[in-house]
């Protein structure tokens, strides 16, 4: 990644902070549980390879992600552990995979006989995907799985190394389809049992499966936003027996200040007018660095350790805000974290744009450059 650049406007990633929360979370885990850290999507916004090698430094023995593309970066970047793709890959490309050590998901008996004309050398590592409820990937029923599942076997060329499910309502307060999902999946993996199929991973929990139920994971646990510091959903705020810390900040500085009259207008449309004479900074944030245009009129930003209001429209580079009193040029502002004692939380930016945590680090563009720190 970048290291140099010329704009004040940067997201700080407390490394520290994800380590502290992948030890908390392997502790939290029976003894022979291993951690594969989903750094999918840029690592939800953290940037994929520095979050991939602290992360593995934690104690995390696999990473996920959801394409190949992904995985490959990882591999640019020198990270030699097992890589899971978790999402449907071009049967085409399996032998990009089988070159890069990269382990893929299946699903379907079109795929794999797809995928079998497209091995020139080597073999590929699987794991099969099973759908208990989610409906969005994996076989429906046993029968479908075991007639996949045997197809690979039959065949030198692929190696079924795993085996995983994913749960739709994990962080909600009622668990009936939590254990509806827990139980398909244990009673399909009896199944194979029965034929003398056991599978050497298995793997079901995401992050709020893991923190609620360390016993009912199986070889291996899926955790993502967890890792970030965050919580999977309001119900779990509670349900989380260890500190989370937050890894993600969003820092600018003020590059512009003046005093408007009372009856002045600011932005476009005018339609942010003073009630009084009012100071007003400039931050170069706009909604091409993914601060979205509903962020305006809506909220708040620290300056000198105090919340002040976004006032006017966001525009594409830059947005205005409502000073107490006039600042220098070069004060910070902080959009996301903490300043003195006052601190804005991803879960605040969540909240006001009727969201969930996860979609906003991952909305602050690659135009802000990621520091670690
Ligand atoms: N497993 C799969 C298949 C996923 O799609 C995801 C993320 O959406 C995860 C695990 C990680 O989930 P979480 O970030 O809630 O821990």
């Amino acid at each position: 990644s970048k290291t140099h650049f010329y704009r004040d406007t940067w997201v700080e990633v407390n490394v520290d902070h994800i380590a502290s929360n992948v030890k908390a979370i392997i502790e939290h885990l029976p003894e022979n549980v291993e951690m594969m850290a989903v750094v999918k999507a840029n690592a939800y916004g953290h940037g994929a390879v520095d979050v991939a090698k602290t992360a593995l430094q934690a104690g995390a023995k696999i990473l996920a992600v959801a394409i190949l593309d992904e995985a490959l970066e990882l591999r640019a970047n020198n990270i030699r552990c097992p890589i899971l793709v978790l999402g449907w890959t071009r049967p085409k490309d399996v032998q990009v995979a089988i070159d890069h050590d990269i382990t893929l998901t299946y699903f379907q008996q079109s795929w794999i006989e797809e995928a079998a004309t497209h091995i020139t050398s080597g073999r590929l590592s699987l794991h099969l995907k099973v759908d208990t409820g989610m409906n969005r990937v994996g076989t429906k029923s046993f029968e479908e799985a075991l007639q996949i599942y045997e197809y690979t076997s039959n065949k030198s060329n692929f190696n079924t190394v795993g085996i995983f499910t994913h749960f739709a309502t994990a962080d909600e307060d009622d668990l009936t389809y939590f254990n509806l999902q827990y139980e398909s999946f244990t009673s399909l993996l009896h199944r194979f049992e029965k034929r003398g199929i056991i599978f050497k991973q298995i793997h079901t929990s995401n992050s709020a499966a893991s923190i609620r139920f360390p016993e009912q994971t199986f070889s291996q646990v899926r955790v993502g936003i967890a890792m970030y510091g965050l919580a999977p959903a309001k119900e779990m705020k509670q349900r989380i027996p260890f500190p989370l810390k937050e890894a993600f900040s969003l820092h600018s500085t003020i590059t512009h200040v003046k005093k408007i009259k009372a009856g002045e207008a600011v932005s476009y449309g005018a339609d942010y007018i003073a009630e009084n004479d009012e100071w007003i900074g400039t931050v170069p944030v706009g909604y091409a660095d993914g601060w979205i245009r509903r962020l305006g009129g809506k909220s708040e930003v620290l300056v000198q350790g105090k919340r002040v209001p976004i006032v006017g429209r966001v525009c594409m580079d830059q947005f205005m805000v409502k000073l107490t009193d006039e600042v220098n040029i070069g004060e910070k502002v902080t959009l996301i974290g903490e300043q003195g004692n006052e601190k804005i939380t991803i879960d605040e930016v969540a909240e006001r744009l009727e969201t969930i945590n996860y979609e906003v680090p991952l909305m602050i563009s690659n135009r802000v450059p990621r520091l670690y720190t």
